[in-house]
C-alpha cells in the first residue's frame, strides 16, 4: 500500500468514528513562549487539556508535522544512525477532549490496525503502565482488562514510568499511556528469541508504533500531581513507522515515503545506498534533513544565529558535513533535492510546493556559506597541527575552533586520525561543559504554580475598544529567573492589554493600587491561551477589583506602525510584483521591521515608490474597515491571504484600509492619516531571496529628518559652509588618498635610512651582533626594518621598542642560526621584556613582538635586552 493511502486510511477510519478531521498545525511555533517546535500531535490541542480553551470538536483526528530536535524529546543524534527515528515526522492522532476514554481508544486502535490494515495479530504487543510508587499511582488495571479483550495476556507488557507515562515537559498535562509496538523480525529470528524480551529494548525491527496516552493530570511546579478537570485521550502514531510495517520494510528509508529523496542522493553524489554502512548513514541523515529543514522553511522559519533558527541551521548544518565527509560533496546539492521532496509530498502539505523556489534558494546559500567555514576552518586546523607538539592536539584548541568558528567537532576528530593524530576529548568535553552550564546557569527559569483565585477559562480581551478596564485577578504565579528576577504573571477575567503575537510587541502599562500607588505591567504575552500580565510585583490583596490601564502612547506608536505594515506590504506587492509574500514582522512603538521574499536589492528608485505609495496612502485619510469573527472563507473573498506558518482559528479578524485587506489580530490606527508619515530607514538581505525593510512613522520620522538635518548641518560647518558639500566631502578624501600614499613612500625611505645608521651602531658582545634600541616607526615597518637588518648582518639579535597612541610595543629579531646554536629564542625574550611594559606577547624563536600598555618601561626594557645574551 502506498503511503498517501495509508494515510488517508487512517483519517477516512477517524472520521467514520465520527472524529472532524483538521489539517496540521504549523510545525514552527511562534508566540509560544514555553516550546521551540511541535513536538507531539498533542502541542497544538495543550490548551483543552489545560481547561483553558473551550473545546467545541470533542473528537479530532489528523497527521502533525512533528520536530524532535530540542527540549525534553530530542532524537537528533540517533537520526541517520538508526532506522526508525527521525528529525521530522508525521505522527497520525486521534484525540477525545472530555469525551470517549481508554474503552474506545483501545478498541479502535486494535480495531485500525487488525482489520483495516490487516496487520497480523501474532506480530503486535501492547504494554501497559505498571504504576508508581514515589508519584502514588496505581497499576493501570483497566487498560489492562480492555487490551485482554483483544490480545492474549501473554502480549500485554508492564511498562514503567520512563516508557509508559507519558509527559510533554516537566510542567503540564500528563497521564499513562499503552503503546503498540510491532516484531517485523523474520520467523527465524523470532523463533530464536521472543519478541516479548525485546520490546522497549531499542530494537530496530521491534518498534513502538503507536501509543495511546491517557491525559487525566496535570503535574505541577513541585513534581506532584493533580488531576485534571476530565479525561481525554492523545495518541500518536509514528507514520513513517506505520508505513514501514504495511509495506513490508525493515527500514523507514526503504518506504516510498523516502526513497525517491534517497535515489535522488545517490544520483547527485554518485554513491550508492547500501552498500557502506557510513556511506548509509549519510544518506539516511541528509534525506531526513532535508525534510525536516524544507518544512521548517515552508512555516517561515528561516536559519540564522539564535533560537528555533539556529536549530534549523544546525540540522542544515548537519546534513552538510555528513555528505562533505561521508559522500565527498564539496559543492552544494542538498538544495536540490527540494523539487523530489516538493513534487512527493506537495499533495498533502501545499506550503511545500507554494514555497519551493524559496526553500531551494536559502538552503542553497547556508550550505555555500558552511562549505566556505568547512574550507577555513580545514586551514586552521592544519595551522593547529603544525603548531602541535606530539601526537595529541589540545581540547582547547579544538574547542576554539568549533566555538568561534563553527567547525564541527567529529571532523576535527576525523581528520586527526587520519592523521595519526588524536584529540584530548577530555579537554573539549570540560570546555563545552564549562560553556554549556554558563548558558544554563543564566537560562534557567523557575516556574511557581498557578494560584488559582477564580476558575474562569475564557480571559475576555477587550483592548481593541478601550485601554483600561476594571478587572479581577483569576490566577498568578511566581516567576523567577537570573536574568529578570522576580516576575509576577497575572491573569484578569478580561483584559485592555495585547499580548505579543502576530509580530506586534506586548502592551506595557500599569495597575492602579491603593492611594494612587500603581504596579507597572512591563509585558504582555499569550501562553496556552491565557493573556498572562507580567509585573514587579503582586497587590496586596489579590481579591480586589484593580482598574488597570495600558500605556497609550506606545499603544499608539505602535498601531501607527502596525497598519504601516500592513500598507508597506500592499506597496511592495503593487512595485515590485506579486510574488512578493511576508516573511516575517517585528512591529514595535519605535519602528517596524519587513521580511518579504523577492530576490533583488531594491534600487533607489522602488524604495521612493514604495514610500510614495504608503505616504499616499497616508495622506488620502483610509479610515479602518474592522471585521471581527468572519469566516475565513468570508475574508478571503475580500481579498486576504493566509499566510504559511500561521495558525488561524475557525473565525478570523480582518483589517481592512481601502485595497489593503489583512488577517490580523492586532491594534491599528482609526484612519491611515494617523500615521502622519512613513520612512524607511534600512533595506537589507536576511537570507537568498528574503529582504528586510525596517521603517518608522509618526514622530520617530520627525526625529529622524531632525537629527538628520543637524547632522548635516555640523558637517557643512566643520567644512566652512562650501557651496557643494558632497564635492567638498570627496575632495578632502582624495587629498587624503594622495597623503596617505606620499606618508608610506617617505616611511619607506626614512626606514632604508635608518638600516644604514643603525648598522653601525650594532655593538659585537660574545660574537652575537647586538641591538637595542627604540624607534619611530609603525609596527609593519619594524618587521620590514628587522627582516632587512637581518639579511644584512649576521649573527643579530635585535630588540626594538616603539610607541603609538600611548601604547608600547617591543620586537625581537635573532638570526636562525643563533637560534639553534645558542639556544635563543625571541618568544622568550618579548614575554619576559613585555612584563616591563606591563604587556605580554609572543611569536617564534626567530621573531617574536609583544604589546603593553605602560611605555614609560620600554627604555628599561631595551636595557634588560642584553641580559639574554650575557
Ligand atoms: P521511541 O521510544 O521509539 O523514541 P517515543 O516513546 O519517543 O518513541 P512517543 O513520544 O510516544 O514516542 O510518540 C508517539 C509515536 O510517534 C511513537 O509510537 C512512534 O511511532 C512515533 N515517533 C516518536 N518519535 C519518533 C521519531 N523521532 N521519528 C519517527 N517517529 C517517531
Ligand atoms: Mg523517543
Amino acid at each position: 500500500m502506498k503511503s498517501q493511502q495509508i494515510r488517508k486510511q487512517f483519517l477516512d477510519f477517524f472520521a467514520s468514528k465520527k472524529h472532524t478531521i483538521v489539517p496540521s498545525s504549523p510545525m514552527v511555533l511562534k508566540n509560544d513562549p514555553t516550546l521551540m517546535f511541535t513536538n507531539a500531535g498533542m502541542v497544538p490541542f495543550k490548551e483543552y487539556f489545560l481547561g483553558q480553551k473551550t473545546v467545541v470538536d470533542k473528537r479530532i483526528a489528523d497527521t502533525q508535522k512533528c520536530l524532535r530536535v530540542s527540549g525534553k524529546h530530542n532524537d537528533l543524534e540517533e537520526v541517520g544512525k538508526d532506522t526508525y527515528h527521525h528529525t521530522m515526522f508525521e505522527m497520525l492522532g486521534n484525540w477525545s477532549f472530555g469525551d470517549y476514554f481508554k474503552k474506545e481508544a483501545i478498541a479502535w486502535a486494535w480495531e485500525l490496525l487488525t482489520e483495516v490494515y490487516k496487520i497480523d495479530k501474532d506480530c503486535l504487543y501492547v504494554t501497559v503502565f505498571e504504576g508508581a510508587e514515589d508519584d502514588n499511582l496505581a497499576y493501570d488495571q483497566e487498560a489492562f482488562d480492555f487490551w485482554k479483550q483483544y490480545i492474549d495476556e501473554d502480549r500485554i507488557i508492564n511498562g514503567n514510568k520512563k516508557d509508559n507515562f507519558w509527559e510533554m515537559g516537566s510542567q503540564g498535562p500528563c497521564g499513562p499511556c499503552s503503546e503498540i509496538h510491532v516484531d517485523i523480525r523474520s520467523a527465524e529470528e523470532k523463533a530464536k528469541v521472543a519478541g516479548k524480551s525485546l520490546v522497549n529494548q531499542d530494537h530496530p525491527q521491534v518498534v513502538e508504533i503507536w501509543n495511546l496516552v491517557f491525559m487525566e493530570f496535570n503535574r505541577k511546579a513541585d513534581g506532584s500531581l493533580e488531576k485534571l478537570p476530565a479525561q481525554h485521550v492523545d495518541t500518536g502514531m509514528g507514520f513513517e513507522r506505520l508505513c514501514m510495517v504495511l509495506q513490508n520494510k525493515q527500514s523507514n528509508y526503504d518506504t516510498d515515503v523516502f526513497t525517491p529523496l534517497i535515489r535522488e542522493i545517490e544520483t547527485i553524489t554518485d554513491n550508492e545506498y547500501g552498500t557502506n554502512e557510513k556511506i548509509d548513514i549519510a544518506i539516511r541523515v541528509i534525506a531526513d534533513h532535508i525534510r525536516a529543514v524544507a518544512f521548517a522553511i515552508a512555516d517561515g522559519q528561516l536559519p540564522s544565529n539564535t533560537g528555533a533558527g539556529y536549530v534549523i541551521r544546525r540540522i542544515l548544518r548537519r546534513a552538510i558535513r555528513y555528505g562533505f565527509t561521508f559522500l565527498n560533496t564539496k559543492e552544494p546539492f542538498i538544495y536540490k533535492l527540494v523539487t523530489t521532496l516538493s513534487k512527493q509530498m506537495g499533495e498533502n502539505f501545499s506550503e511545500l510546493k507554494a514555497q519551493k523556489q524559496l526553500i531551494t534558494n536559502v538552503i542553497k546559500e547556508e550550505e555555500n556559506s558552511f562549505l566556505r567555514t568547512l574550507d577555513q576552518g580545514l586551514v586552521l586546523l592544519d595551522g593547529i597541527i603544525k603548531n602541535t607538539h606530539g601526537k595529541e592536539v589540545s581540547g582547547k584548541k579544538a574547542f576554539e575552533l568549533f566555538d568561534t568558528y563553527g567547525f564541527p567537532i567529529d571532523l576535527t576528530a576525523l581528520i586527526l586520525s587520519e592523521k595519526g593524530m588524536t584529540l584530548n576529548e577530555e579537554e573539549f568535553s570540560t570546555e563545552l561543559e564549562k560553556q554549556k552550564s554558563r548558558s544554563r546557569a543564566a537560562a534557567v527559569v523557575e516556574t511557581d504554580d498557578w494560584v488559582i483565585l477564580d476558575d474562569d477559562p475564557e480571559e475576555e480581551f477587550i483592548g481593541y475598544d478601550t485601554l483600561e478596564a476594571k478587572v479581577k485577578i483569576t490566577r498568578y504565579r511566581k516567576v523567577s529567573s537570573k536574568k529578570e528576577g522576580n516576575l509576577y504573571q497575572l491573569v484578569f477575567n478580561m483584559t485592555p492589554f495585547y499580548p505579543e503575537g502576530g509580530g506586534q510587541v506586548g502592551d506595557k502599562g500599569y495597575i492602579e493600587v491603593s492611594n494612587g500607588n500603581v504596579i507597572y505591567i512591563v509585558d504582555t504575552k499569550k501562553e496556552n491561551n491565557l493573556i498572562i500580565h507580567f509585573a514587579k510585583s503582586l497587590p496586596k490583596d489579590t481579591s480586589q477589583i484593580l482598574k488597570v490601564a495600558v500605556d497609550e502612547k506606545q499603544r499608539f506608536r505602535t498601531a501607527c506602525n502596525h497598519s504601516a505594515t500592513h500598507l508597506l506590504h500592499q506597496a511592495l506587492r503593487e512595485v515590485l510584483g506579486e510574488h512578493v509574500e511576508q516573511k516575517g514582522s517585528a512591529v514595535h512603538s519605535k519602528n517596524l521591521r519587513f521580511d518579504f521574499s523577492h530576490f533583488a536589492k531594491l534600487t533607489v528608485d522602488e524604495l521612493r515608490d514604495v514610500e510614495d505609495f504608503v505616504n499616499a496612502r497616508i495622506d488620502s485619510k483610509i479610515p479602518l474597515k474592522e471585521f471581527r469573527n468572519i469566516p475565513m472563507e468570508t475574508a478571503k473573498e475580500k481579498g486576504a491571504m493566509a499566510l504559511f506558518g500561521e495558525k488561524y482559528g475557525d473565525t478570523v479578524r480582518a483589517i481592512q484600509f481601502g485595497q489593503s485587506v489583512e488577517l490580523c489580530g492586532g491594534t491599528h490606527v482609526q484612519n491611515t492619516s494617523d500615521i502622519w508619515h512613513f520612512k524607511i530607514t534600512s533595506e537589507s538581505a536576511i537570507a537568498a531571496g528574503v529582504r528586510r525593510i525596517e521603517a518608522i512613522t509618526s514622530d520617530a520620522t520627525k526625529d529622524f529628518y531632525f537629527e538628520n538635518n543637524r547632522a548635516f548641518f555640523e558637517i557643512k560647518d566643520i567644512l566652512k559652509n562650501p557651496k557643494n558639500p558632497l564635492k567638498a566631502i570627496l575632495d578632502l578624501q582624495e587629498e587624503n588618498t594622495v597623503l596617505k600614499k606620499q606618508i608610506e613612500t617617505l616611511l619607506k625611505d626614512k626606514a632604508k635610512n635608518l638600516k644604514s645608521d643603525l648598522i653601525q651602531e650594532v655593538k659585537p658582545i660574545n660574537g652575537i651582533n647586538f641591538l637595542a634600541k627604540k624607534l619611530d616607526l609603525d609596527q609593519n615597518n619594524v618587521k620590514d626594518l628587522a627582516f632587512d637588518l637581518g639579511n644584512a648582518t649576521d649573527n643579530l639579535f635585535l630588540v626594538v621598542g616603539t610607541e603609538k597612541d600611548g601604547k608600547a610595543f617591543l620586537t625581537c629579531f635573532i638570526s636562525k642560526n643563533l637560534v639553534e646554536e645558542k639556544q635563543l629564542n625571541a618568544g622568550l625574550v618579548v614575554r619576559e621584556l613585555g612584563k616591563l611594559i606591563q604587556g605580554g606577547g609572543g611569536g617564534q624563536p626567530f621573531y617574536a613582538t609583544a604589546g603593553g600598555k605602560n611605555p614609560a618601561g620600554i627604555e628599561n626594557a631595551l636595557k634588560e635586552a642584553e641580559k639574554f645574551i650575557l
